[in-house]
């Protein structure tokens, strides 16, 4: 049961030293109910008042991490039902189902491995095989699971609910840290002593979230903390129901039997790529950890992860890049040199448009803490003042020949004060869209 603000401050030391980043211990206390601090922020916790308030403030849905290197999908933690609310913090992954009797595997592995996108300054990609052993034989299981990992480096669901089968693959990949699915009514007690002797996390297959609890009491009473639940549902209606049901009852009732992230089958509607598509769409949004794909090519991929991308973004903070000199197409010290905001898309806009002019150029991102142009401007955040201290402390003239400066065209109101702030510079006013930079890069002269 979650602990108030102020039994939690009954615990602290009352020191009201500061050290956590906060004035006072009751601050400390508050922004610790609401989920907003972290108690290892305090130094100074007891540890016995540490192991009451571990518990307490732990997050009502259990973060754990499947698969390792880059690939590693950390899941769960999430502490709302709305985004707006807050955030949602761990991106669910997203699975491509295998079948160890499956021609290819190699192939497809590799293929999957290369749906890579670039966007916002992020490598936006699916992580993880759902890989299913259909042949019921642990030696062509192991060989898949190898096939897998050798040709790329996407994480495993290890899929098979035959422990003598299951025990011998789960050994032999147990540094890539699979998620072992999945303990049933059936074989809980086996599957929980694979996953518990590997330190593998552990899902639960249950007809339905009845048998979910019962499941996870049981397999949390043998002390397996990673778990992942799957309720059974199978259809769309029943998928969406149980997300939403699970996620209540973790957060609205602190039910630590449900407090798990859980794994979704969009492909259990069909092989209709569409179909599937949309379900996962849903389960992005509501509130899979894992959502499973009969198979993945780019047109179905590509979509989901700028989905994910979009939901698991903090509603509350603007995207941003970071302040700096960005280069673009390799400019020469002669390349026109342009100035913008830190707002993520304005960024992704600007500097999209000036690879697509082929005019190499040097591209200025100054902190406006997120703010497009014109709302920086308003705000004071891109003034003639400002733009003229960043160009000079940035040291952008010791790799330019030329003093000539593009300031947005929505920004045309600083010319005046940034030629007053850089005296000797030639301010030019860009385009207003970015959509006509290439028309003024392909003519631009520094004047
Ligand atoms: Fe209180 Fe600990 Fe914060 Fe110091 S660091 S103010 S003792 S909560």
């Amino acid at each position: 049961m979650a602990l108030t603000g102020i039994q939690i401050f009954k615990l602290l030391p009352k020191t009201n030293c500061g050290e956590c980043g906060v004035p006072t211990c009751l601050a400390f206390a508050m922004n610790l109910a609401a989920g907003k601090a972290e108690l290892d922020s305090c130094p100074y916790v007891s540890d016995e008042a540490r192991e009451q308030l571990a518990e307490a403030s732990a997050p009502p849905i259990r973060p754990l991490t499947v698969g390792s290197g880059d690939t590693a999908v950390k899941i769960g933690g999430e502490t709302v039902l709305f985004r707006h609310e807050k955030t949602f913090f761990n991106p669910p992954g997203i699975a491509g189902r295998i079948k160890d009797t499956d021609e290819g595997i190699a192939d497809k592995a590799k293929k999957w491995a290369e749906f890579q996108y670039e966007r916002v300054g992020l490598n936006l990609r699916p992580e993880l095989v759902f890989l299913e052993c259909a042949s019921g034989d642990a030696a062509k299981f192991e060989a898949a699971a190898k096939a897998v990992v050798d040709n790329s480096d996407l994480s495993l669901v290890l899929a098979c609910e035959d422990p003598e089968v299951m025990a011998p693959v789960a050994k032999a990949m147990k540094d890539k840290k699979p998620l072992v699915y999945a303990a049933t009514n059936a074989n809980a007690d086996k599957m929980s002593a694979i996953a518990g002797e590997l330190g593998l996390p552990l899902a639960i297959k249950a007809a339905d979230i009845d048998e979910a609890i019962a499941l996870s009491d049981e397999l949390t009473e043998a002390g397996h903390k990673d778990l992942v639940i799957d309720s059974g549902a199978r259809d769309i209606a029943g998928l969406f129901q149980d997300q939403v049901a699970i996620r209540r009852s973790a957060l609205q009732q602190q039910n630590r039997s449900l407090g798990f992230p859980t794994i979704c089958f969009a492909d259990a509607l069909g092989t209709d790529m569409g179909e599937q598509v949309a379900a996962a769409a849903m389960l992005i949004a509501k509130y899979a950890g894992i959502v499973v794909l009969d198979d993945m090519t780019a047109e179905a991929v590509f979509p989901l992860l700028l989905e994910r991308l979009n939901i698991y973004t903090d509603p509350q903070r603007p995207m941003t890049q970071n302040e700096g000199i960005y280069e673009i197409g390799g400019p020469s010290p002669d390349s026109p040199l342009l100035i913008t905001t830190n707002f993520s898309l304005t960024y992704f806009i600007v500097s999209g448009e000036i690879e697509s002019s082929r005019v190499p150029s040097w591209l200025l991102i100054k902190d406006t803490e997120g703010l497009s142009v014109m709302t920086a401007w308003a705000a004071g955040k891109f003034s003639g003042d400002d733009v003229g201290m960043f160009v000079k402390k940035i040291g952008i003239e010791e790799k330019i020949n030329h003093k000539s400066l593009v300031i947005p065209g929505y920004a045309a109101a600083i010319a005046g004060d940034v030629e007053e702030e850089l005296p000797g510079w030639n301010i030019q006013v860009g385009p207003r869209e970015a959509a006509h930079l290439t028309k003024f890069l392909k003519e631009w002269s520094p004047g």
